[in-house]
């Protein structure tokens, strides 16, 4: 293993059988490749590292499924042990008794190295299955899993399930949870994001990583899984209103976002497109994202009023913050009494709050608010740089 792997950065290895969906979820969650488009990918044949320059930055380590780890060519060591999240994919539309079995060798294998690591099970491809056959086959793998474990005397290993699918946000909620797990900051996140709601009567916020739309905090309230892909949406409705309205001068930017799709690389500049197409969405861009064809479904009822209202919106106190930088704000208010609100948190982060529109009269007070917690946040991850540097001079001294 090279050096940089070895980062101690939050991992997150995904495994799982050959053609059990692995490749497929990387770049569906990470590189905005469409589900079907998935349907020609190559399977998994090597160990498949992919940085993703995200707000965490974690890895995914595609696995071959057929690895043996009981090789002793395989070094178990380096590869699990700095492992924050081992995620296993079982195809939910084969027959899965294969899938067991490997998934019980490889949590064996891997919490022998190292008991910290969190195993998240994806009962993957359940968009095939009706409703009953889901939670029967949740329910069996569910029970079959724990108690070959407890058979081996790991009656204590954590496992969660999760029935995902390509198709719906279902692997993006997962990754989410998943995700969640590995950040350490999440109980002070949630808190301001409790504190946030409650003075400023929000309903739902979410806190999302807005290259891969997985959201990193949300407030204590629960989450129905319609806000969250109302929520979801607003990013892709934001990043296409800014790229129909844009200047031409960054169009060029996006361009790349745009170009071969076949190449990882080319894949993740893609993601950078269109994370920059998500920083100057109030500049805008001359072109966008138009592969989520579904995305405006949702729309139909909704009155995208203030949607790209962003250029007159951003305070002047917070663009002096951000250094001159734009900074994205939109609202979308629903037929239905609704108000979605974003305003991008800092590079890689942006809030999106569910409203009622009759709270959303004390706009100023909201502003404020998110204005406030911004802050907070920054305070957050200055907080932990501080700590980080201070360990590193004590391990230099
Ligand atoms: P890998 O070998 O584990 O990397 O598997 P691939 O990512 O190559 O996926 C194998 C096949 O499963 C591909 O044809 C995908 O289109 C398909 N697939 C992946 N995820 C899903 C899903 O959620 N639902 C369905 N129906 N098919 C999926």
């Amino acid at each position: 293993l090279a050096d940089e792997d070895r980062e101690s950065r939050p991992r997150l290895m995904l495994m799982g059988l050959r053609r059990s969906g692995k490749s497929s979820i990387q770049r569906v969650v990470f590189h905005k490749m469409s589900p079907t488009e998935t349907l020609f990918l190559e399977s998994t044949s090597k160990i498949n590292k992919d940085n993703i320059h995200s707000f965490i930055d974690f890895q995914v380590w595609d696995f071959p499924g057929q690895m043996d780890f009981f090789d002793s060519t395989f070094d178990t060591t380096a590869i699990f042990g700095e492992v924050g999240a081992l995620v296993f994919v079982i195809d939910s539309q084969d027959d899965y008794m294969e899938a067991l079995a490997r998934l019980h060798s490889t949590v064996v294998a891997a919490y022998r190295v190292n008991p910290n690591i969190t195993f998240e099970v994806f009962i993957h491809k359940v968009d095939g299955l009706s409703e009953d056959y889901k939670i029967d086959t949740q329910r069996d793998i569910q029970q079959t899993t724990t108690d070959e474990l407890a058979d081996a005397g790991l009656e204590n290993v954590q496992l969660a399930f999760y029935l995902t699918s390509i198709y719906d946000h279902s692997i993006f909620e997962a990754f989410s949870k998943v995700i969640q797990k590995l950040i350490p900051q999440l109980p002070t996140l949630e808190n301001l994001l409790n504190i946030l709601c409650a003075n400023s009567g929000i309903e739902k916020a979410f806190l999302f990583d807005v290259i891969s739309k997985i959201y990193i905090a949300t407030d204590s309230s629960p989450v129905d899984s319609q806000s969250y892909e109302i929520c979801s949406d607003m990013i892709d409705v934001i990043i296409d209103i800014s790229s129909i309205y844009g200047r031409a001068a960054i169009g060029a930017k996006s361009q790349g976002y745009l170009e071969d799709q076949q190449d990882d690389q080319d894949n993740w500049s893609q993601n950078q497109g269109r994370h920059d197409d998500f920083e100057d969405s109030n500049g805008g861009n001359g072109n966008g994202n138009h592969q989520r064809s579904g995305t405006n479904e949702n729309y139909s009822q909704a009155v995208v009023g203030r949607g790209s209202r962003t250029p007159s919106l951003s305070n002047q106190s917070t663009q002096q913050q951000t250094a001159g930088n734009h900074e994205a704000f939109s609202v979308i208010k629903m037929g239905n009494g609704t108000v979605l609100y974003l305003r991008e948190v800092n590079k890689y982060l942006a809030l999106i709050c569910l409203l009622r529109a009759e709270t959303f009269e004390k706009q100023g007070l909201i502003d404020y608010n998110v204005h406030c917690f911004k802050e907070a946040m920054d305070q957050v991850f200055e907080l932990k740089r501080a700590e980080r540097t201070r360990r590193e001079m004590e391990a230099n001294q």
